[in-house]
């Protein structure tokens, strides 16, 4: 038995409990700094808005929209990216009695929508029947395209509705996205207004008159889609009527390169037809229908490419980085990447992408390209050779003046040797203090407001509260 500890037992357990406090305290200071830090980084890192133009103006009209899609459609015939085509037909399921008219039956309604169901995944009679008038296509990279992409060249007159939506809203504390701005975030309460971006596409909607279909997809006209419909051993259709109800084409189109990303038509149905069922000899009635159809065909297009990991990359004068590349093509072999500077004094790049800074500050673009049946693909980083600021400070926090006064700021980045050292002054209520460049404040009427200096590089932020007195 061991109830009584003794004295070497009770000196350990105090040196073991101290030691256990030595370490938390450690971990608390190392965390309250951290923590701090955090706080201080949040302050200092305010990155400008920067919303690329697209290589064209988004499409302004129907004309417009029907035109760019022609074009890219047209490069895509020409360079033979790879294509991925999948086709499908549903029952559209909305409004009453699920779509289907089929007066006296629930069971009918149920079977029907078995029967019909969409078609590549379906093992029913119909859906197998309309997947196999369907069959998913596609061609790798180089391969003719042809016969794949649908003709889209129809006339701006047959477009009844366009769309073209390539803006979006972010929050800007819990980064939650939005197709509506909002001055504040009922997600996560944040005060901030929403902030705009825009897609790296275009995403263009056109509804056409319902005549324009025949030409557009695989089964051309209603009558062909009627012909579908031949029944089994369980039941004959008979008297198929279809009537295209509305067709659309939504189109992604790449906003710099202008490259056809996907294509999606779609046709609506109605169709009306009579089932007549049998069993083995003899017959179980015959049945009025009509449902509404939906037929879709996709279209996904991928571009040979290459993008390296960094299109911006600071490094220290004499120091060493390095970039990656990557490269989406079927051929690696075509795709041999090689690498080029703008620069060699400022930095080198050698055949793996490792980068080597010279002594002195400055500029210079790492290119790296591959070219695919003659056709160059290729990425840049722009090298920025430069001692980077870390931090910025400001000569005081708080300010009082009066009104026609004038004080001067000063903002020093850190360390001393920073290459780029300028900063920009602005004030948040230019109706109570003004700033110019150089950081004089100047008192305009009575009230308080917020004088900010922002790093011209790495975009550190710090803050005076200017009070003006009468
Ligand atoms: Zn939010």
């Amino acid at each position: 038995m061991k109830n009584k500890e003794t004295d070497a037992e009770r000196r350990k357990g105090r040196i073991v409990t101290a030691v256990v406090v030595a370490i938390l305290g450690v971990i608390f200071v190392v965390g309250f700094i951290w923590g701090l830090n955090m706080v201080l980084a949040l302050e200092g890192s305010y990155p400008p808005n920067d919303l690329t133009e697209g290589a064209v103006p988004p499409p302004a009209t129907a004309a417009e929209a029907v035109k760019l899609l022609e074009n890219a459609a047209e490069t895509a015939a020409k360079e033979q990216p790879k294509i991925g085509a999948h086709h499908s037909f549903y029952v559209v399921r909305d409004g009453e009695n699920g779509g289907i008219e089929a007066p006296g039956s629930d069971a009918l309604r149920t079977y029907l929508g078995l029967v019909a169901d969409t078609a590549g995944n379906s093992s029913q009679p119909l859906g197998k029947l309309l997947s196999e008038a369907y069959p998913d296509r596609g061609a790798g990279y180089g391969e003719d395209t042809a016969a794949i992409l649908p003709e889209v060249s129809f006339p701006a007159d047959a477009v009844e509705g366009f769309k073209c939506e390539y803006i979006y809203y972010v929050c800007p504390v819990c980064e939650l996205e939005s197709q509506t701005p909002a001055d504040s975030c009922e997600e996560c309460g944040g005060t901030r207004p929403y902030v705009m971006k825009y897609h790296d596409e275009y995403t263009i909607t056109l509804t056409l008159k319902s005549d324009t279909a025949d030409g557009l997809f695989i089964k051309k006209n209603a009558e062909e889609i009627a012909d579908l419909f031949i029944g089994t051993g369980s039941f004959k259709v008979s008297g198929v009527s279809t009537e295209t109800k509305t067709v659309t084409v939504v189109y992604k189109l790449d906003r710099l390169s202008l490259e056809l990303r996907s294509l999606i038509l779609e046709r609506t149905i109605a169709a009306d037809a009579t089932l007549s069922f049998f069993a083995e000899y003899e017959s179980l009635g015959r049945q009025p229908v009509s449902l509404t159809l939906g037929e879709k065909e996709e279209y996904t297009l991928t571009w040979p490419s290459l993008t390296l990991n960094r299109h911006v990359l600071s490094i220290e004068p004499g120091s060493t980085d390095n970039l990656l590349a990557t490269v989406v093509c079927a051929d690696p072999l075509a795709a041999e990447v090689t690498w080029e500077s703008s620069d060699e004094s400022v930095v080198t790049v050698d055949e793996e992408g490792y980068l080597k800074a010279g002594k002195e500050p400055g500029t210079a673009e790492v290119t790296a390209r591959f070219t695919f049946r003659g056709k160059e693909y290729s990425d840049t980083c722009r090298i920025e050779v430069k001692v980077s600021v870390e931090s910025l400070s400001l000569n005081t926090r708080k300010l009082k003046l009066k009104t026609g006064e004038e004080k001067t700021l000063t903002a020093k980045p850190s360390p001393s040797d920073a290459t780029v050292k300028s900063v920009t002054w602005y004030t948040e209520d230019p109706d109570i203090a003004k700033v110019d460049e150089n950081g004089a404040v100047t008192g305009v009427a009575p009230g308080k407001t917020t004088v900010y200096a922002l790093s011209d590089d790495g975009w550190f932020r710090v803050s005076c509260e200017v009070t003006v007195n009468e």
